[in-house]
């Protein structure tokens, strides 16, 4: 999280208000109304979840049969996220992109047209962290104290009520909802400052993309090659890649490169599969290219390095190290 520093600037511990109708934990917990703006696959079960949890519930959504559906379960239906905001202290948003919160925040009948001071704008969306800066500085300019909660855990983590919760802003705020969050997930991180969440969620995604794709050329290679893909799935899942990340990643932030597995090995088994998808006709793009990052190693005396040191080609890229922040 170092590079918090470059981009989004940290609001750091200046509050924004305490003199509010949630600005200590006591008169946060009475404080049961919540407004609930986009009802999709995701922002739907959570709605509901807090309506079950007891909480007066408004919602918001261009779609009318999502209102509808939520004003079945008992939630009460606004007719813009300004009329929403203005009646509510606590506003949550779970919209699908950038342009989209934009719109809802700062659009015609939006929510800062309607929003009073010394409430809370939590969007639980997945957008740029950009963009949350900018939320950011219009909610302090209107003393309206703000998170951002991206998730990950999918509409079964919703439904189920246990997504994980990445969530940055001030503590202070990140303190006084952190019981509406349990509403909703069961692994809730505080990750830093304004934007905090969302850079997090950031390389979330990167992550299970990459598994996925990787896990899609091995399968492919697979398969092709002639090998049942149930037997590939079962061991490629049950083994190694998928602990790898529990056995070194602690490692390459202490940046502990002692191998383990060489570089120089993992870069000959790469070229196993390449020459094997070669014979196959399969092309295995991702894996080509890690195959020259840690050829890269090898002409720059990495070779022994072990393979999580990979890192090091990234961080020169970057031209930044990785350091394990002091407590
Ligand atoms: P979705 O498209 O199903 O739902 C978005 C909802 O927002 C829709 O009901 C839409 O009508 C509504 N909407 C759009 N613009 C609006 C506006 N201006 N005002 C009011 N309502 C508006 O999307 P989703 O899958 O629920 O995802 C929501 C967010 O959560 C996204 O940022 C997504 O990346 C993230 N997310 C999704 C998943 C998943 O598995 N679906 C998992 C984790 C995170």
């Amino acid at each position: 999280m170092n590079m918090m520093h470059h981009v989004i600037p940290n609001y750091g511990s200046k509050r924004l208000s305490l003199n509010t109708p949630c600005g200590t934990s006591a008169r946060n917990r009475m404080n049961r109304k919540i407004g609930f703006i986009g009802l999709g696959i995701m922002g739907k079960p959570m709605a509901s979840n807090l309506l079950k949890a007891g909480y007066e519930l408004t919602v918001f959504d261009i779609v009318e049969a999502s209102l509808k559906e939520l004003e079945n379960q008992g939630a009460k239906v606004a007719h813009s996220s300004k009329e929403l905001a203005q009646q509510n202290d606590i506003v949550i948003t779970m919209l699908p992109d950038s342009p989209d919160v934009e719109k809802a925040a700062f659009g015609p009948d939006g929510i800062f047209e309607g929003i009073k001071a010394g409430s809370t704008f939590i969007d639980m969306s997945t957008i740029s962290p950009i963009t949350t800066r900018k939320l950011a500085e219009a909610a302090k300019s209107r003393d309206v104290r703000i998170l951002d909660a991206p998730v990950s855990g999918g509409e079964k983590g919703a439904i189920d009520a246990t997504l994980t919760i990445m969530i940055g802003g001030e503590r202070d705020v990140f303190n006084d909802f952190h019981s509406v969050f349990e509403i909703m997930g069961k692994n809730i991180v505080y990750c830093g400052g304004s934007g905090a969440g969302q850079v997090v969620k950031a390389c979330n995604q990167i992550l299970v993309a990459g598994v996925l794709e990787s896990a899609s050329e091995a399968l492919v290679l697979g398969a092709k090659a002639g090998v049942d893909p149930e037997i590939v799935l079962k061991v490629i899942a049950g083994g190694y890649a998928m602990r790898v990340l529990d056995v070194r990643g602690p490692l390459m932030l202490k940046r502990d490169f002692k191998p383990g597995f060489k570089t120089r090995l993992h870069y000959k088994d790469l070229g196993i599969a390449l020459a094997t998808g070669s014979e196959y006709g399969v092309p295995l793009p991702v894996t080509s290219l890690i195959r020259e990052m840690m050829n890269s190693m090898k002409t720059s005396d990495r070779g022994d390095y072990d393979h999580s040191g990979i890192i090091t080609v990234l961080e020169g890229l970057a031209k930044f190290e990785v350091k394990k922040r002091p407590p």
